[in-house]
């Protein structure tokens, strides 16, 4: 292999992560969420793990990503998928066992039509929008749909199988939202069982919820970044203090190492410029492989922090497409080919995807789902 990176993800932690949650939730099923490719962890591997951990359910925003786990031969956990637009292959979907969300009068008559082609039972969640204002049925909606769901339950074409939602603060447990969401969850769960729905689950918590909100847990939580070991809510707790180990470390080889003076300016429009005679070290990843450019560094504030050998250097000057450079100081003995870590999992002092998330502006999510697709994955 001569792509001189990879991501390497640690399938024992993915298990050992979903254990920690079910911990955290012991009355509720885990549906582990493992869209956008395993938040970048690759979509079968972390769902084998995740299932090896404890998780009955997979949860999969798009179609293709439900299908795709039926089709490496995951037929035993429930699966879930949400985002379809009109013309989605919701047969295809139905005849593979995908039990599939509905947001809107139309989606419902899709699914209907759909499994009265196949003459099979389409399994049903009702997504009710409780608040977060993006898809899913509102209260008003769920009361007119519901009519037509239950007769198409009571001809066979569904089953009304659960109801869920999304909350739209949960990384804030006090937010007045939580409640207020809660409480519309909780009226539209009544709405419906009392309609005479029998659902298996009702489902509201993501991994912050999981994590500190088990008021919400219901029958089944639906974890995301925490499957791979990341704390949804780094201001209240780190990964470990939930038990939750980071699964996926990204490292590379030094391409290159040399000697410049001092006033030597570093990477496009010199950003950085040396200080004092010093070795600098490039590194072969950029923005292209998901290294983001809004951690590049200057003198004053670091860029993205790197493991090299036992100590953390911040990424000098702008992030380039294919490569970053560090200032690895004037009594650097590393050589080209000596191994880095941008982030993993925070052992002994070294980076995490938090950190580069801190530094870059964003969150862990972005990171590691950034990390792109022409980087190797290695399992471990
Ligand atoms: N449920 C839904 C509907 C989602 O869209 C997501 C991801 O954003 C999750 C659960 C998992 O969220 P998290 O990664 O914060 O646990």
């Amino acid at each position: 292999m001569s792509f001189p990176a990879r991501a390497v993800v640690d399938l024992s932690a993915i298990a050992s992560n979903v254990r920690s949650l079910r911990a955290h939730a012991p009355t509720a099923q885990v549906m582990a969420v493992v869209k956008a490719d395993a938040y970048g962890h690759g979509l079968v591997p972390a769902a084998r793990a995740a299932l090896a951990g404890g998780a009955t359910w997979l949860g999969a925003a798009q179609m293709d990503e439900a299908l795709a786990l039926r089709a490496a031969g995951l037929s035993e956990p429930r699966v879930l998928t949400w985002l379809y637009a009109p013309g989605a292959p919701l047969a295809r979907a139905i005849e593979a066992d995908v039990d599939l969300a509905v947001s809107s009068a139309a989606a419902l008559a899709e699914v209907v039509a759909a499994a009265r082609l196949v003459g099979r039972t389409a399994r049903v969640h009702l997504k009710v929008d409780t608040g977060l204002g993006r898809n899913g049925l509102t209260p008003a909606d769920l009361a007119d749909v519901l009519p037509a769901g239950l007769r198409a339950q009571a001809d066979g074409a569904l089953a009304l199988v659960g109801i869920w939602s999304h909350l739209a603060f949960a990384d804030e447990p006090d937010h007045p939202t939580v409640r207020a969401q809660h409480g519309v969850f909780a009226d539209a769960v009544r709405l419906v069982e009392s309609a005479g729905a029998a659902l298996e689950v009702r489902h509201l918590a993501n991994s912050a919820a999981t994590l500190t909100s088990p008021q919400v847990h219901y029958d089944l939580v639906r974890p995301g970044i925490a499957v791979y070991g990341l704390s949804p809510v780094p201001q209240l707790g780190s990964s470990a203090d939930f038990g939750l180990v980071p699964a996926m470390t990204f490292e590379a080889e030094l391409a290159t190492v040399k000697r410049v003076p001092a006033g030597h300016g570093v990477s496009y429009a010199h950003q950085y410029v040396t200080s004092r005679d010093t070795v600098l070290g490039v590194v072969p990843v950029g923005y292209a492989d998901g290294v983001p450019r809004h951690a590049s560094g200057t003198p004053e504030r670091p860029g993205g922090p790197v493991r090299v050998g036992d100590r953390t250097v911040g990424v000098a000057g702008r992030v380039c497409m294919d490569q970053v450079v560090l200032d690895l100081g004037p009594d650097a003995t590393e050589q080209p080919g000596d191994r880095v870590e941008l982030f993993g999992t925070g052992a002994d002092g070294g980076p995490t995807a938090e950190d580069w998330a801190r530094v870059a502006g964003t969150i862990s999510y972005e990171i590691v789902t950034r990390v792109s697709r022409g980087v190797p994955r290695e399992y471990v």
